[in-house]
C-alpha cells in the first residue's frame, strides 16, 4: 500500500526504527535514497527533526498530525523550501502493542506560502501602494513636465497617448494619434527599418525596444530621435501595450558634431601650427604653494620654438633652474589675477628670444596657464641691430644739425654784431667830436662868463650836464662796438668781485639775497678792471630788474678749461683756460626771443625811461674786446646765468697804492706843448685851454706843420694830437716826432680808436691815451702828469 501510495508514505518498524519509504519520498529526504530502504530513521530522513520527533510521539500510541512545517527540499545546489502537512499511525502487534509508525506528507506549500506572504507582507503591500501611487502621480507630473515625447500605445486597436511634449518639442497640438501616424512622420529612409525593428519586440517576447531615426516636426524639418519603450503583456504573455518616449537629440547631436569637429580643429591646430604651444599647471613646488610648474601638454612646435624637447611632464624648476623662478612668476600672475598677457622674454637656457602670450585656462581651480609663443630670435637681432643703427644715426644727425645751427647761429649773431657795431662806432665816433667842440667851447665860455650873470652860468651848466649825458651814450656805443680805449692790466677778479660787494648789496635793494661763490686760486686775469666793474655791476642791475618780486643774485668766479669744442661751439674763442665769472639770478628769465636780441643795442623791453637797451651790448663789446665770450642762459620763469669767459693771464697784478688825486699844479711859461688837430675848432680850443692852464702853446693843422714847429722849437716837450688826420694820423706824427726828439712826452686825443692805435696796445712810457670828451680838470691831470714824468 505504502510503496503505490502517490503521497509521500514511510513506516518505521522495531527498536531499530527501521524505515521503509516511497518513491515520492525522495524529493523530501535527503539521504532517502533507494539504497536506504530499510535503514534506521535517522539515516533516511537526515535533518528534519518535527519529522523525527513525530515519528517517535506517536511510538507512544497516539495518532498525530502535523500542519503546514517548511522544510528545505531538493538538493543542495538548488535547495528551496516547501511546506507539508505530515500525519503518523501508530502500528500494533498481534499483542497490541505499538511497535512502529506509518506516516503520510502531503505538500501544503501554496497554501502555506501565500497564507504567510500575506501575513507577512500586508504591511508591505500597503507600503507598496503608497508607493506605487505616489509613482503614478510622478510618473504624471514628469510625463508633464518631461521634454521627451512620451507615448502610450495601445496595441489591440494603435490607439497612441502622447504629452504635451508631442507639441513643444515637434509642433503637433495632438493628444493622440494612431501609430500609423507615428510610422508616417518618420524619415522615409529611417521608416521601414524602424517599423521592422518594433515589431519585432511586440512580436517576440522581449520586452525593451530602442531605436534612432529622424522624425518630421510640424514646421517640415527633421528632428534627430532617440525612442525607446517597453511592450507590456497580460498573463498569457500577449503584447497589450507598449510605452516608451522620444528624445530629441537635435542639438545634442549638433554640439557633438560641433564638438567633434572644434576637437579636430584644435588638434589639427595643435600639431601644426608653427607657434609653440603648451599647457602647464601649477603645482606646490619646494619654494611654497603655486611656486613650481608641470608641463601638461606640449605641441610638436613647442620644441622648434624654445629648443628644448619632450618638456610634457618636466617641471620648471628642473627644466631651467637657473631662470625658473621668473617664469614661475610671470604665469603665476596670470593664473591669480586672470588677465592675460603678452611679452616678450628670452629663454636664457636656449638662448631664444621669445615672444609670448599667456592665459589662465578657466576654471582658476585647475591651476592651469595656456602659452602660446613664437621663436623671434631673427626678428630681434635685426630689431636691436637696426635700433642701434637708427639710434646711431639720428644721434650724428641731431649733433651735426646742432652743430650747424649752433655755428650758423653764432655766425649770424657775430655779423650783425660787426655790422651794428660798424655803424653805432662810425656814428659815436663823429659824434664825440662834435661833443668835444661843444664841451670844450662851453668850458671856455663858463670861464669868459666867469664873472657874469647866474642866469647864464645856469644855462651854461645845463648844456655841460647835456653834453657830458651825450658823451656817456657815445661812450656805451663806442663800447659795444669794442672802439671803447680800454687800459687793461692783470686782474684778480675775486678781489674785483669783493670789492664791489658793498656797492652792489646797496643797488640791489631788500628783497634780493647777495651771494658770492668764489673758487679759491682763481687765475688773473687781463681786462680793464673798471670796465669790468661796469658791466659786472650792469648785469646785476638786469638782474634786479628781472627780480622785482624779490630772489638771490649769485656772482660766481671760477677757473675753467675750454676744450677744442667747447671753444668751437662759442665760435672765434681759442680753447685754453679762462676766469669764469657768472652771474645768476632767480628772475623772470628771458624767452627765445628776447634772447636773440639781448645784446642788440638799444634793444630793451622795459618802459621807456627804465631801459636804454644798451646794457648787455656793452657787455658783449667789452668782453669780445678783451678776448673773451659772453654766454647768457635763461628760460622763462627760471631765472637768467650770464657766463663771462675772460681769458687767463699768467702774471698777477702788482701791488699798487693808489696816489690820491692832488690839486693839478698850473703850468709856467717854461714849459712848451705843441698842439695838433686838423678841425680848426678843436684846435683852438686845446690850445686855448692850455694857455688858460698856463703853459705856452703852439698850434699846427697837420702833420708836416706840426713836424716843422718841432724842429724850430726844440724846447717842446710835449705834443697833443689828434689820432685820426688827413695825410699823416696822429701815430704815425707821433713816431717821427720821437725819433727826432726821443725826449718827447706824447697825448692822443681820441673820440674813436680806430685801427691806428690799438686799444688793447701796452701804452709807452711816455705816450697816453685820453678819451674825448673830456672835463678841463682831466686835461690838466693828465698834462701834468706827462711832463713830470722823468
Ligand atoms: P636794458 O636793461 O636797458 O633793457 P640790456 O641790454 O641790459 O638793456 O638788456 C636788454 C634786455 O634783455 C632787457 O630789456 C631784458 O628784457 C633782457 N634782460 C637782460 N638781463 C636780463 C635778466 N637778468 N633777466 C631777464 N631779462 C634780462
Ligand atoms: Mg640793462
Amino acid at each position: 500500500m505504502l510503496v503505490d501510495s502517490p503521497l509521500p508514505m514511510w513506516l518505521t518498524w522495531g527498536d531499530s526504527c527501521a524505515t521503509i519509504y516511497n518513491e515520492a519520498c525522495c524529493r523530501l529526504f535527503r539521504k532517502g535514497q533507494p539504497h536506504l530502504l530499510g535503514a534506521p530513521l535517522d539515516d533516511v530522513i537526515g535533518d528534519w527533526p518535527e519529522v523525527r520527533s513525530l515519528v517517535l510521539e506517536t511510538m507512544r500510541g497516539k495518532g498525530l498530525c502535523r500542519k503546514d512545517r517548511p522544510l528545505a527540499i531538493g538538493q543542495p545546489e538548488d535547495r528551496q523550501i516547501a511546506w507539508f502537512t505530515v500525519s503518523g499511525t501508530p502500528l500494533r502487534d498481534e499483542k497490541g502493542a505499538v511497535r512502529g509508525t506509518i506516516c503520510t506528507a502531503w505538500e501544503t506549500s501554496d497554501n502555506a506560502r501565500s497564507r504567510q506572504w500575506l501575513a507577512e507582507h500586508e504591511a508591505e503591500v500597503a507600503r507598496r501602494d503608497a508607493q506605487v501611487r505616489e509613482a503614478a502621480e510622478r510618473y504624471r507630473l514628469a510625463r508633464l513636465a518631461a521634454n521627451d515625447a512620451i507615448w502610450d500605445w495601445r496595441l489591440g486597436d494603435g490607439h497612441v497617448i502622447w504629452n504635451q511634449a508631442l507639441a513643444t518639442l515637434f509642433g503637433y497640438d495632438l493628444e493622440q494619434t494612431s501609430a500609423d501616424w507615428w510610422i508616417e512622420h518618420i524619415h522615409p529612409d529611417d521608416r521601414a527599418a524602424i517599423d521592422e525593428s518594433i515589431h519585432q519586440v511586440i512580436k517576440g517576447d522581449g520586452v525593451n525596444w530602442s531605436g534612432e531615426y529622424r522624425f518630421l516636426r510640424a514646421d517640415g524639418s527633421y528632428a534627430e530621435i532617440f525612442d525607446r519603450g517597453a511592450v507590456l503583456r497580460d498573463a498569457g504573455g500577449a503584447p497589450v501595450r507598449m510605452i516608451g518616449a522620444m528624445i530629441d537629440l537635435t542639438e545634442r547631436k549638433a554640439a557633438e558634431r560641433a564638438l567633434r569637429e572644434s576637437e579636430r580643429l584644435f588638434r589639427t591646430l595643435f600639431e601644426s601650427i608653427d607657434e609653440g604651444f603648451c599647457v602647464i599647471e601649477f603645482i606646490d613646488g619646494p619654494h611654497g604653494p603655486l611656486s613650481d610648474y608641470v608641463h601638461v601638454m606640449a605641441n610638436p612646435a613647442y620644441a622648434l620654438n624654445a629648443g628644448i624637447e619632450n618638456v610634457v611632464g618636466q617641471r620648471v624648476r628642473d627644466m631651467v633652474p637657473l631662470e625658473a623662478e621668473g617664469w614661475v612668476q610671470i604665469y603665476r600672475r596670470v593664473l591669480v589675477t586672470g588677465e592675460p598677457i603678452r611679452f616678450e622674454r628670452e629663454l636664457e637656457h636656449t638662448g631664444r628670444h621669445l615672444e609670448l602670450a599667456a592665459l589662465r585656462i578657466e576654471p582658476a581651480e585647475r591651476r592651469q596657464v595656456a602659452v602660446l609663443f613664437q621663436d623671434i630670435t631673427t626678428r630681434h637681432r635685426a630689431e636691436v641691430a637696426l635700433r642701434e643703427l637708427n639710434d646711431a644715426l639720428e644721434q650724428r644727425v641731431t649733433a651735426e644739425v646742432d652743430k650747424r645751427t649752433r655755428i650758423e647761429d653764432a655766425l649770424h649773431q657775430a655779423r650783425k654784431m660787426e655790422a651794428v657795431g660798424q655803424l653805432t662806432g662810425g656814428i659815436a665816433h663823429d659824434f664825440n667830436n662834435m661833443l668835444a667842440v661843444i664841451s670844450n667851447a662851453l668850458e671856455l665860455m663858463g670861464r669868459r662868463f666867469a664873472a657874469g650873470d647866474d642866469r647864464t652860468l645856469g644855462y651854461l651848466g645845463l648844456a655841460k650836464s647835456g653834453v657830458s649825458r651825450a658823451s656817456q651814450l657815445t661812450q656805451r656805443l663806442l663800447a659795444f662796438s669794442r672802439q671803447q680805449p680800454l687800459h687793461p692790466r692783470p686782474v684778480l677778479v675775486n678781489e674785483l668781485v669783493t670789492g664791489m660787494s658793498e656797492l652792489l648789496g646797496h643797488s640791489l635793494g631788500g628783497g634780493i639775497v647777495f651771494d658770492t661763490v668764489l673758487a679759491a686760486d682763481v687765475w688773473p686775469t687781463y681786462v680793464d678792471p673798471g670796465q669790468l666793474e661796469n658791466i659786472i655791476l650792469n648785469l646785476a642791475v638786469n638782474a634786479r630788474d628781472a627780480m622785482e618780486r624779490g630772489g638771490r643774485l649769485t656772482i660766481e668766479t671760477s677757473n675753467c678749461v675750454l676744450d677744442e669744442r667747447f671753444a668751437l661751439a662759442e665760435e672765434d674763442l681759442v680753447p685754453g683756460p679762462y676766469v669764469m665769472i657768472s652771474i645768476r639770478d632767480t628772475g623772470t628769465g628771458m624767452s627765445k626771443e628776447v634772447l636773440s636780441k639781448a645784446f642788440d643795442p638799444f634793444f630793451t623791453t622795459k618802459e621807456p625811461g627804465r631801459g636804454t637797451g644798451l646794457g648787455l651790448s656793452q657787455v658783449y663789446g667789452f668782453i669780445r674786446q678783451s678776448g673773451g665770450q659772453v654766454r647768457i642762459d635763461s628760460e622763462p620763469g627760471r631765472g637768467t646765468v650770464v657766463n663771462l669767459y675772460l681769458p687767463h693771464h699768467a702774471d698777477k697784478p702788482e701791488k699798487e697804492n693808489k696816489p690820491k688825486a692832488a690839486a693839478v699844479k698850473r703850468g709856467d711859461a717854461s714849459e712848451t706843448i705843441l698842439v695838433t688837430d686838423d678841425e680848426e675848432d678843436v684846435r683852438i680850443l686845446l690850445a686855448d685851454m692850455l694857455t688858460h692852464l698856463g703853459y705856452r702853446v703852439h698850434a699846427a693843422e697837420g702833420g708836416a706843420a706840426a713836424l716843422r714847429i718841432l724842429d724850430a722849437h726844440p724846447d717842446i716837450q710835449l705834443l697833443v694830437t689828434d689820432v685820426l688826420m688827413p695825410e699823416m694820423n696822429g701815430r704815425e706824427l707821433a713816431d717821427e716826432a720821437l725819433q727826432r726828439h726821443p725826449n718827447l712826452k706824447v697825448l692822443f686825443i681820441t673820440g674813436y680808436v680806430g685801427n691806428v692805435l690799438l686799444a688793447n696796445e701796452e701804452p709807452e712810457q711816455n705816450v697816453h691815451v685820453m678819451d674825448k670828451p673830456f672835463a678841463m680838470a682831466d686835461l690838466a691831470q693828465r698834462v701834468r702828469a706827462l711832463l713830470d714824468q722823468s
